[in-house]
């Protein structure tokens, strides 16, 4: 792997840093106000936390919790109103409108409910567009995309189009378009929310795969408690914007 295509040092774990002793996220005193007319709406309310390097964190709360805001703040979407974002060791909000961008590109991968997939593309193509946004040559492009259908076991159905694929295998798709610029942070935001039950635990089991195999970082918004205590360690709960309840115990997955 060169420099250029290594994930991220300051996001993914190595043999040295695995443990996470260095966040990965550091956000302090971050609010997110919506003024909608005369009101104005506290989204996202003095939220402070860490989320360390390969960590799998999951924020769970009610709907209207300020779960997605507080994902979308960290992904460089969109913006505080106050308070401060750090990832991998960068101020977002020091980061011009081309760094932000860039950070969006490389550092972040990002998975939604909606599959948000091209429909009039086969699969392989769907991957391959983020490189070539980041104009990486031919040949790469190939070869990272055969990685991450890979990682996904997708190989298979590159040359489908999406409707051709069942919604699990949609999310997976996804998530190979995701990997495919080898972010060293994933934020995924409530991707089994439109999947059957069983569907969901594996496309969990492909993203903790993920976050072990590679040390990634992630952080997933979810509201379906069970399936979340099951596959993350650390829960972060919201309520009303604000973190009410941070656990980091084991998972019953471990105590197996
Ligand atoms: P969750 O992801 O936990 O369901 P959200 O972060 O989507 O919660 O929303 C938190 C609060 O912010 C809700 O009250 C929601 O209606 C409001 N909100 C979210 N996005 C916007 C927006 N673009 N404009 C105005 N209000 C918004």
């Amino acid at each position: 792997m060169d420099a250029n295509t290594a994930p991220n040092p300051d996001c993914s774990s190595t043999a040295d840093t695995a443990g996470g002793a260095q966040p990965c996220i550091r956000a302090r005193d971050v609010s997110r106000h919506y003024t909608m007319g005369p009101a104005v709406i506290p989204a996202v309310e003095q939220v402070s936390l860490e989320v360390a390097t390969g960590e799998f964190a999951a924020l769970l709360g009610p709907s209207g919790s300020g779960k997605s805001t507080l994902l979308h703040l960290i992904a460089g979407l969109d913006r505080p109103t106050s308070g401060s974002i750090e990832v991998a060791g960068q101020e977002l909000a020091r980061l011009s409108s081309e760094e932000l961008a860039r950070y969006r590109r490389h550092t972040v991968g990002m998975v939604f409910q909606t599959f948000n997939l091209i429909a009039t593309l086969p699969v392989f193509d769907n991957v391959e567009l983020p490189l070539r946004l980041s104009e990486v040559d031919r040949a790469e492009r190939r070869a990272r995309v055969d990685e991450a259908l890979g990682r996904v076991h997708l190989t298979a159905r590159r040359n489908h189009r999406p409707s051709e694929l069942s919604g699990g295998e949609q999310q997976r798709v996804a998530l190979a378009r995701a990997l495919v610029n080898r972010p060293a942070l994933l934020l995924a935001d409530e991707p089994t929310g439109n999947l059957d039950s069983r569907t969901g635990e594996e496309i969990m089991e492909l993203i903790a795969e993920l976050n072990q195999k590679l040390g990634m970082t992630v952080v997933l918004v979810t509201h379906e408690r069970p399936l979340a205590e099951r596959f993350v360690r650390r829960m972060i709960f919201m309520a009303d914007g604000r973190v009410v309840g941070d656990h980091n115990g084991s998972r019953a997955q471990e105590a197996r």
